[in-house]
């Protein structure tokens, strides 16, 4: 007990506090706002990604039994994009943009000067411990910002690799690693930030958001929710089917911000849909899929407890049509297919991350979009369909982070497009360049010389000189 308090007292806000003083005079001696500085920093995340890949795949599969496949894919291959992005458009992003000015302030030009924040937070989640980490500081150093990182305690494998790795591979007057839990996090919360960037569920982003009011602190909050996935009748079934179970089962086992939550589709198609999902999930996991290396665990026993008491609450488990198998003991769950759970149930009622995926059905495929405008604004939302009509409604009339027609997960790739939630499932949105600015200031400038100076703005004021 007296070591766990000791533990729990190891970063208070006694520590935060000298840290991030110590970030700040390092940030003011200017040195993080150089261009060599920032390229410096983002090749060595470059390098410490690469040199120990190995060591990275074995956190992951530690922390969740992470496919090595998905390993690479989904983290560091996608983290290298964005420090190999970043390193290439430096230049251009810092550059500051000429715009037209005023003929009200002739002659004069303006510009907009992107400049760093100053000393930023970062507070990531346990399901991509790697890329939800790190992929927010490539932006934080690409802008010339000093930075802390807080992973998370649910990755514990992977937190103390973070702490270990930038430790030895970045400017650690500038780039630090705090390891730990709620204590930890709540007194890095209570220092002030030039912004907080925090991945994970809404309930602590609630947190977030409430302790940077004290010191005006912008947020951006990546948050989650109940991702729909439409599927319309009239499509390529097994091409669609296998692109939802790879962004359902195949990213994390379903425990993944942008994993389908749920399904939509009409009642006489469901059957198909049913059939083509269960043939696909065999192929690719095999009839046992408990004992799949091509699927991760749930990340730890409370998490299993959830899932569990989601699809064993009474007018629930009867609707299992495929899976439901489990195994406290190694903590897995076979992917699961619900048909018609009741609305109210909790399972339709909470973000499910986690591999269950129910499917409910409507009359007509339309009135799947008047479903999901019933609930909180997804983070993502995907549709099915060869319908040009449907596919334009879709867009026009479903408000969500993302949209992806006849596809999941992969705009999350494409670094042209911005990353982020819209309502409750998030605030702001980073990857690619939209990383830089979200950890940028757009600075106004105005240039004006001596000459040319009218006396129209002068007092003493007469109307007479407006019509001049
Ligand atoms: P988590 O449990 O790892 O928590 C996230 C962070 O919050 C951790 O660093 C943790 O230490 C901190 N934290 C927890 N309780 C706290 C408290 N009381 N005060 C201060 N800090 C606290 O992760 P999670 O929340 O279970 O993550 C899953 C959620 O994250 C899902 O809702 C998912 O959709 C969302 N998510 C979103 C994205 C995205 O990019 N939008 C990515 C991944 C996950």
């Amino acid at each position: 007990m007296a070591t766990k308090e000791l533990q729990s007292v190891a970063f208070g806000s006694k520590e935060a506090a000298a840290m991030v003083k110590e970030l700040r005079e390092s940030y003011g001696s200017g040195k993080t706002r150089s261009y060599e500085w920032r390229v410096s920093q983002l090749k060595n995340i470059e390098k410490m990604t690469e040199y120990h890949e190995q060591e990275i795949i074995e956190a992951l599969r530690s922390d969740l039994s992470k496919p090595e496949f998905e390993s690479y894919i989904q983290e560091i291959a996608l983290l290298k994009n964005s420090c190999t992005l970043a390193l290439k458009e430096l230049k251009s992003w810092m550059k500051p943009e000429k715009v037209k000015s005023s003929p009200v302030i002739f002659p004069s030009s303006a510009e907009i000067v992107p400049e760093p924040l100053g000393v930023v937070l970062v507070i990531s989640a346990w399901n991509y411990p790697l890329l939800v980490a790190l992929d927010p500081v490539v932006g934080a150093i690409a802008a010339g910002n000093a930075v802390v990182v807080k992973p998370s305690e649910l990755a514990p494998a992977t937190s103390s690799l973070l702490a270990k790795l930038l430790g030895d591979y970045m400017d650690n007057s500038c780039v630090r690693v705090v390891e730990g839990a709620v204590a930890e996090t709540s007194a890095l919360l209570e220092q002030k930030w030039d912004k907080i960037c925090y991945t994970g569920n809404r309930r602590v982003g609630r947190i977030v958001m409430a302790s940077a009011v004290k010191h005006l602190t912008p947020v951006l909050l990546e948050l989650g929710g109940k991702c729909p996935a439409v599927v319309d009748s009239g499509i390529d079934l097994q091409v669609a089917s296998r692109r939802i179970v790879v962004g359902k089962w195949g990213s994390n086992n379903g425990q993944a911000c942008v994993a389908p939550d749920y399904m939509l589709t009409t009642k006489d198609f469901a059957p198909q849909l049913v059939e083509a999902l269960k043939r696909e999930l065999d192929n690719f996991f095999g009839k046992n899929p408990l004992q799949s290396k091509d699927l991760s665990r749930i990340v730890n026993s409370n998490h299993y407890a959830r899932l569990t008491k989601l699809l064993d609450e009474e007018d629930v488990s009867g609707k299992i049509v495929h899976g439901g198998e489990r195994d406290l003991s190694n903590l897995r769950i076979a992917p699961t297919i619900l048909l018609d759970v009741p609305q109210d149930s909790l399972i339709m009622n909470e973000e499910i991350f986690g591999p269950l995926l129910p499917i409910v059905t409507v009359d007509k495929v339309e009135d799947s979009f008047d479903l999901i405008k019933t609930g909180t604004k997804p983070l993502a939302a995907y549709l099915f369909t060869n319908n040009k009509k449907l596919k334009d409604q879709f867009v026009r009339s479903v408000s969500a982070g993302g949209l992806v027609i006849n596809d999941t997960i992969v705009h999350l790739a494409v670094a042209s497009l911005p990353f982020g939630g819209v309502g409750e499932s998030g605030m702001g949105a980073y990857h690619g360049k939209f990383s830089f600015e979200a950890f940028s200031h757009k600075k106004a400038v105005i240039y004006r010389g001596f000459a040319g100076d009218i006396s129209v703005r002068y007092p003493p004021y007469t109307m007479g000189k407006l019509s001049l």
